[in-house]
């Protein structure tokens, strides 16, 4: 449970220091990481923001437990950029430092007591004590499509992957004309607004008698469309490949959040008219059941 004594972990782990020097370019050292007879030393620099000192103390953390990891490192700790796909080392341990301090079990829990009230959620990340910016990395992390973030008065939009945001550059308000909802909370003492992009929408349920697999239904959605036969194997391809990445990142959420978050993501899609047919929204919302209960691939 946050706030996670990060320093008594690094303890754990190596030799804590934290130093004044006049580098404010490098943030932490971290040296003697491959000798097995002594613990690594990590020095970190003192400044006047002990929540970045956090991040910086739970990144260096993860160079020292990542195994892969090189034995001396430098670093200029940047926790409100680094990039989950095909990371760098120091993305790495950034990405491992935003894990260990707002963990995805503590925000699947607070997802699931306030469900859709981000204002409350928001407000309860304050007890993890990191940076505005480390916060709202850590909701991109873990938030599927549809959610956009504003904070340090508009200069910092953060935006889940998948989300489909206006081609100029967002404002407050052309933000706000957009979302289905919005709201504002304070986070370390400063104004960030939420934004859901995603639709509330009703999960449809198959009928009791409707005996037909997944894989039925999406090819019965895709002949309603009145697609050309030649089209059909093409189409069904790219439905499976666009909800693919959504579904695995979606692993043991309501199935509703799920579908909403697939909803938004595919309505610019090649074949978004899709959307409008019943069987085709039925197919989704099995695919997002099917999540919710941990129901893994069946192969034939
Ligand atoms: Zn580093």
């Amino acid at each position: 449970m946050p706030p996670v004594d990060v320093q008594a972990l690094l303890e754990q782990h190596a030799e804590f220091h934290r130093v004044d020097w006049p580098y404010d370019d490098v943030d932490a050292i971290v040296i003697g990481l491959a000798t097995a007879s002594s613990k690594p030393s990590v020095y970190v620099r003192a400044t006047d923001n002990l929540l970045r000192e956090r991040f910086t103390m739970a990144h260096e953390l993860g160079h020292i437990v990542l195994p892969w990891h090189l034995p001396a490192a430098n670093c200029s700790v940047d926790e409100d950029e680094f990039e989950t796909h095909d990371p760098t080392i120091e993305q790495q341990a950034d990405l491992f430092a935003s894990t260990l301090l707002v963990p995805d079990r503590w925000l699947a829990g607070l997802m699931n007591r306030h469900a859709d009230d981000m204002t409350r959620i928001l407000q309860e990340l304050n007890s993890s004590e990191v940076s505005t910016a480390a916060a709202l990395q850590a909701l991109r992390r873990y938030l599927l499509p549809g959610w956009v973030f504003e904070a340090y008065g508009g200069r910092s939009i953060v935006a889940t992957n998948g989300t489909r945001l206006p081609a100029e550059q967002p404002t407050s308000s052309s933000l706000a004309a957009l979302a289905s909802a919005s709201g504002d909370a304070l986070l370390n003492g400063r104004t960030v607004r939420w934004y859901k992009f995603s639709e509330t929408v009703t999960l449809p349920v198959k009928a009791f008698d409707d005996q037909r697999t997944d894989h039925e239904i999406l090819i019965a959605a895709i002949a309603s469309s009145g697609a050309a036969e030649d089209d059909q194997a093409k189409i069904a391809a790219s439905a499976n490949g666009k909800v693919g990445g959504t579904l695995r990142e979606a692993a043991g959420r309501p199935a509703s959040e799920t579908y909403e978050a697939m909803m938004h993501k595919l309505a610019d899609w090649d074949y978004a008219s899709m959307l409008g047919i019943d069987d085709f929204r039925l197919w989704l919302a099995q695919k997002a059941t099917a999540i919710e209960i941990g129901q893994t691939k069946r192969r034939r």
